[in-house]
């Protein structure tokens, strides 16, 4: 299958990536709405919320809800928000939910240097 995100899964795309178990797989998006800015999926191609079986999702947002609070810690957030798009919004078509740290300075700076910010403070 043609998908970017298992091709990310697999290895054969580089990306960010900041947490990954069995299940899942977070990555930092490549053009941030904001420092920080993640995709959480499913290691699984799932298409959408229809698609996705529930006790994966609910393996998303327990590992989302521990993100969230790694992201506000490490990147000093003011706040976070959890968008997920399904239809004609979804551009990448395997399930995906964004965590968008929210900073009172929307100052953005590089994938990168947010990514060593990450990386370095664990
Ligand atoms: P959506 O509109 O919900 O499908 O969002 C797809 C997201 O994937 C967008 O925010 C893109 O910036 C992001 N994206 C696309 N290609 C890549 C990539 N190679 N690595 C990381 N994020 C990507
Ligand atoms: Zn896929």
């Amino acid at each position: 299958m043609d998908c970017l995100f298992c091709k990310i899964v697999s290895g054969k795309i580089p990306s960010y990536k900041i947490y990954e178990d069995e299940l899942v797989y977070a990555f930092l998006d490549i053009n941030p709405d904001s420092n920080g800015h993640t995709l959480l999926i499913p290691k699984k191609h799932y298409l959408d919320m229809n698609d996705i079986p529930l006790d994966t999702l609910t393996h998303i947002f327990k590992v989302a809800k521990e993100l969230k609070v790694m992201l506000e810690e490490k990147l000093n957030a003011d706040g976070l928000t959890f968008i997920q798009n399904n239809g004609d919004v979804q551009e990448v078509k395997h399930f995906h939910l964004h965590l968008k740290p929210y900073h009172k300075n929307n100052d953005i700076k590089d994938v990168k240097e947010i990514y060593e910010t990450l990386k370095d403070r664990d």
